[in-house]
């Protein structure tokens, strides 16, 4: 399992992490705060398998799609004729369209992903996780600024992992220092 910050709420990365060929492990990470517009969410327009059709709640279905920059969404447009003459336009836009383009609505290229992520958010091992992900990021943070375990003067992986264990060693000892100090303290007084 491996907790990430709010970076990690990315498709491809989730995918590539618990690929089960690959590393196959579990992201915990924070889910993207949606923002309630009282209006049709992307969730309620249904995409097909090959992902070149959305249907909308009323029924009907757009082919126009677009990739966005960064290539992580596709944006489907549908026809503003559909939309003007819609019963559900009221739920659906907060005006009526004008031009030629009536709604758009913006599909997730990983929504298997996302769904997953979201769903492990809800649950009591996330909660634990992000309890103690604070204090094990301060941890890295210490190792990457304080140690240079960012880059290592070796190469292999054999010289590569010693040098990870004995600077692991070296903040451990930093620490059993400062507890200890800090119970002596406390006896002394
Ligand atoms: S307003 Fe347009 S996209 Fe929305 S439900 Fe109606 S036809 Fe579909």
């Amino acid at each position: 399992m491996i907790s990430i910050d709010k970076i990690g709420y990315n498709g491809k990365m989730i995918r590539d992490l618990e690929d089960e060929q690959g590393p196959n492990v579990k992201v915990i990470v924070p889910p993207k705060a949606k923002q309630d517009t009282g209006l049709f969410t992307s969730e309620q327009f249904q995409k097909s398998e090959d992902g070149a059709i959305v249907t909308c709640p009323a029924g009907h279905q757009s082919r126009s799609r677009k990739q966005t920059a960064g290539e992580t969404r596709e944006v489907y447009t549908f026809s503003a004729n559909d939309c003007r003459e819609c019963p559900l336009l009221s739920q659906c836009m907060a005006k009526p369209p004008t031009g030629r383009n009536g709604r758009s609505v913006s599909k997730k290229l990983y929504e298997a992903e996302y769904a997953r992520v979201d769903a492990r958010a809800k649950t009591d091992t996330y909660r634990e996780v992000r309890q103690v992900h604070p204090a094990v990021e301060r941890k890295f943070h210490e190792l990457v600024n304080h140690h240079r375990a960012r880059r290592v003067r070796y190469r292999g992986t054999a010289k590569v992992r010693l040098h990870a264990y004995i600077t692991a060693t070296a903040v451990n000892v930093k620490r059993l220092v400062k507890l200890l100090s800090g119970k002596l303290c406390a006896q002394a007084n």
